[in-house]
């Protein structure tokens, strides 16, 4: 039987993190995992570039049953702390938008950081382990594999969560959890597009391609961001932001026009330009395929705008600003880029990522009830929360 201080099992963002920093503190350390090759989901992240961390992430930028258990490990490790990382490794990169951070190159530069940090604190890592089953007696955990047993102090869950199953995402973390007795909270998929209800999609799928500065609302969560149209439904970081916030059933308000007060632009055009087609004035707020389409669903009539008397410039600005979709769901795991819900953050404990009633296990990163919004927020969390449970395991 091999012997370990600490196994870690998943070798992503989280687990990876969490073993460098016990590896630093002395701990014979083991990150497992049943992939080819480490940090899978960071070489994919940011269309290749790794949006690794957001200057502004702060508790407001999580989704969780507790929005105050994120606090304690966001605070010890912050933004800055993995910028001075990724800094002190020369790693170029720059702010796209909105805070977040980007490599210039390319995301193997994170990977490659980490796999040196690894190597300098001593962890080993063993890829293609499928582990089999996990059993605790006498305070000692045993990992067992069809290769071999190995036991150890503390065990580390960073198995990450659902999306993109055929990268070696599992649901053996909750399993574990509720092995050892955890609640987990039900888990869907965030930060995923969303589908047209048929009579949509026969109606919209045409404009695909479309993308357009929208507001996105959903049970009074608003994200301001670009909306793209696909032959699906609607996508573009607007629609994953409220995603996360959207429950089957509910209906998407987007405001097609936020960039101005649609109703006094309304009114200058009519006063400038009385005998303008409304297609014609729309079109210079809104993409031409899109006012097209609105034009044949009767949203308005094609008439010089003078035609708009009494409160009707106000309804047609009301209906551009409120136009109401009801998705028919989302695209599911297969595209989302987080798992909402998970290991019950009751059950752990937010300084140690300790789980209460059993002394030695640990979960981090995303198989934890905490989920970040779009832009750099996940990865943030999953620094976050495996230093500090790397400071105790
Ligand atoms: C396409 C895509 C792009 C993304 N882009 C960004 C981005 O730019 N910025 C951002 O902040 N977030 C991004 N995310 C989200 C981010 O990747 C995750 O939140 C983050 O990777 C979670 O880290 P983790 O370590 O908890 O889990 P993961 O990174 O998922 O790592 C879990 C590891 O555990 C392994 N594993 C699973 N089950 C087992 C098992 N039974 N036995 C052994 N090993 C197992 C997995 O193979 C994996 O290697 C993106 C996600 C996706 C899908």
């Amino acid at each position: 039987m091999q012997q370990w201080d600490v196994i870690v099992i998943g070798a992503g963002a989280a687990g990876l993190f969490c073993a460098i920093e016990a590896a630093k503190r002395g701990r014979k350390t083991l990150v497992l995992d049943n992939g080819k090759r480490i940090g899978r989901k960071i070489l994919m992240s940011g269309g290749g570039r790794c949006n690794f961390t957001n200057i502004y992430a702060s508790p407001a930028n999580y989704l969780s049953q507790n929005p105050h258990f994120c606090k304690s490990a966001l605070s010890r490790y912050t933004q800055w702390d993995f910028i001075a990382l990724v800094q002190q490794y020369g790693i170029a990169y720059h702010e796209k938008t909105l805070g977040q951070l980007f490599c210039d190159d390319s995301a193997k530069d994170i990977v490659d950081m980490l796999q040196q940090e690894c190597d300098k604190a001593g962890v080993s890592i063993a890829l293609q382990q499928d582990i089999q089953n996990v059993s605790f007696a006498d305070g000692v955990y045993t990992v067992t594999t069809p290769q071999l047993s190995r036991s150890c102090q503390s065990l580390v869950v960073a198995c990450g969560g659902l999306s993109l199953p055929n990268l070696g995402a599992t649901a053996y973390g909750f399993q574990l959890a509720e092995q050892f007795g955890l609640n987990v909270l039900p888990v869907r998929a965030a930060l995923v597009p969303l589908t047209w209800q048929p009579a949509d999609k026969a109606v919209f799928e045409e404009i695909s391609g479309v993308s357009l500065p929208v507001t996105a609302q959903a049970n009074d969560v608003v994200f301001p961001e670009d909306m793209l149209f696909t032959h699906r439904g609607l996508s573009g970081p607007a629609i994953l932001q409220i995603s996360s916030y959207w429950q089957p059933g509910d209906e998407l308000i987007i405001n097609l026009a936020p960039q101005q007060d649609l109703n006094a632009f309304l009114l200058e055009q009519q006063q400038k330009h009385p005998e303008q087609e409304l297609k014609t004035i729309l079109s210079r707020l809104l993409p031409k395929r899109l006012v097209e389409k609105l034009l044949e669903l009767n949203l308005f009539q094609n008439q010089p705008i003078k035609a708009l008397q009494g409160k009707a410039i106000q309804r047609l600005a009301d209906s551009l600003t409120h136009y109401v979709f009801k998705p028919n769901g989302t695209e599911g795991y297969r595209t989302a880029e987080v798992t909402l819900g998970g290991v019950d953050t009751n059950e752990l404990s937010s300084k140690t990522m300790e789980a209460k009633k059993q002394p030695g296990l640990y979960f981090i990163g995303e198989v934890v009830d905490v989920t970040g919004w779009l832009g750099g927020y996940n990865f943030q969390w999953a620094w976050a929360s495996g230093w500090v449970a790397g400071q105790y395991c």
